[in-house]
């Protein structure tokens, strides 16, 4: 009988060996060796040992919250604290680093450490609460040159010439003030936002082009955060790469009975690009497109108005090192870095993945994430684009004195 079990072992058949000695098998520690069809997946808690063998674990799986493997993989590479060259973080949301001269010569300290050389508030203020802003950085004595605000729309009551005649009005007061562009004009916008006559206010619905208009002619670029991560719109299943992150924060799901679809947003966003050519805009985190690079890429072909901002899907340049090291070459002159959530820590895994080809290290937040990053390896011409040069291009408003060439 052993040279049978040892015949169908070798055939990589341990269902076999299951079914015809269901003993032998319990014995030895097989677990509910199931046989599946081509294509098929295994059953529940189980995983396929060999082809189209599945079996469970003999100890009780732990749960992903719970799974902290340590990785034995011994390569060099460390996490620098400072960028290579000085960095404009475009897509910044210090709040509690603002309220004060003191706060904000704070904020330049930490900034140094990180050689963050110039913040821009995207913070969507405009009127009284902008000028207090800039007032404040105008009192410091090392950060003068270092903040600079981006001004915020109104949306609310869009929808008739009344509104854009009164929104472009402010933002001519707001660049006077010293806006250097606007937004981040939120996810609000197209998701939930509603126009006067209460239907949902579309990206591109025609009575906003004289506020795009404005934005031309005042050389503001746009800054627009549209939609969410593609896996907020679909079902939290086991096959949702964002499971843990739609389970810890259920606000961040899109049900489709409640919201326009993930794809919806994408095209009318698209044609709020192309209608305004002499626009320039700002698409924050890739446009959602960090995971389909070649998405974006199109747009860019498409669209010499567009650039894109990378803060917050680190996880998906990173774990793919030689797709993004291209696409960051190719698209040099479009991407400008950004962070979003001001957390001085999480800086250096941006310069980590940029400036380095450093092999699988840890992303700084589980949620987003369960893979390891990579270093894309940037030649040094692009990061000084990615890092300050293509930011400064598209603020005019921004003194270009202080940087290196
Ligand atoms: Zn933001």
């Amino acid at each position: 009988m052993h040279r049978l079990v040892n015949r169908l072992l070798a055939a990589g058949s341990v269902a076999a060996v299951a079914t015809a000695f269901p003993a032998l098998a319990q014995a030895q520690g097989f677990r509910g060796g199931t046989q599946i069809k081509p294509g098929e997946e295994c059953p529940a808690g189980m995983t396929e040992i060999r082809p189209r063998t599945c079996m469970a674990p003999e100890k009780p799986a732990p749960s992903i919250v719970d799974y902290r493997p340590k990785s034995t993989l011994k390569v060099p590479g460390t996490m620098n604290m400072k960028a290579k060259f000085p960095v404009v973080d475009f897509h910044g949301h210090p709040s509690g680093q603002l309220g004060s001269v003191d706060a904000i010569e704070r904020m330049g300290k930490t900034l140094d450490s990180l050689n963050v050389r110039l913040m821009i508030v995207a913070n969507n203020v405009s009127g009284d609460q902008l000028a207090k802003g800039v007032e404040l950085v105008k009192g410091t004595t090392t950060m003068k040159d270092r903040v600079r605000f981006l001004t915020g729309i109104n949306f609310n009551g869009a929808g008739s010439p009344e509104w854009a005649a009164k929104a472009v009005a402010q933002l001519e007061a707001d660049a006077k003030a010293g806006a250097v562009g606007i937004g981040e004009i939120s996810k609000g916008f197209g998701l939930s936002q509603k126009k006067a006559d209460g239907s949902r206010l579309k990206l591109n619905d025609p009575s906003l082009k004289p506020v795009w208009d404005a934005a031309a002619r005042l050389k503001l670029p746009v800054f627009v955060h549209t939609a969410d991560p593609q896996e907020f719109f679909r079902e939290v299943d086991n096959t949702n790469e964002r499971w843990l992150e739609l389970s810890l924060f259920p606000d961040r799901r899109y049900p489709q009975d409640r919201y326009p679809s993930f794809e919806q947003l994408m095209n009318e966003r698209d044609s709020l690009f192309r209608a305004n050519p002499k626009t320039t805009f700002v698409t924050a985190h890739l446009g959602w497109h960090a995971h389909d690079l070649g998405r974006l890429g199109k747009m860019f072909d498409e669209m010499p108005n567009l650039n894109a901002e990378m803060g917050a899907v680190l996880y998906d340049i990173g774990r793919q090192p030689r797709a993004a090291h291209d696409f960051f070459v190719k698209y040099q002159d479009r991407l400008l870095f950004g962070k979003d959530s001001y957390q001085p820590e999480e800086y250096p895994y941006y310069w980590r993945v940029f400036e380095t080809r450093d092999d699988y290290f840890d992303y700084y937040r589980d949620y987003h994430a369960f893979w390891k990053l990579y270093g894309i390896d940037l030649p040094d011409v692009v990061l000084k684009k990615i890092y300050y040069q293509n930011a400064l291009r598209i603020m005019p408003a921004i003194p270009t004195a202080g940087w290196p060439k």
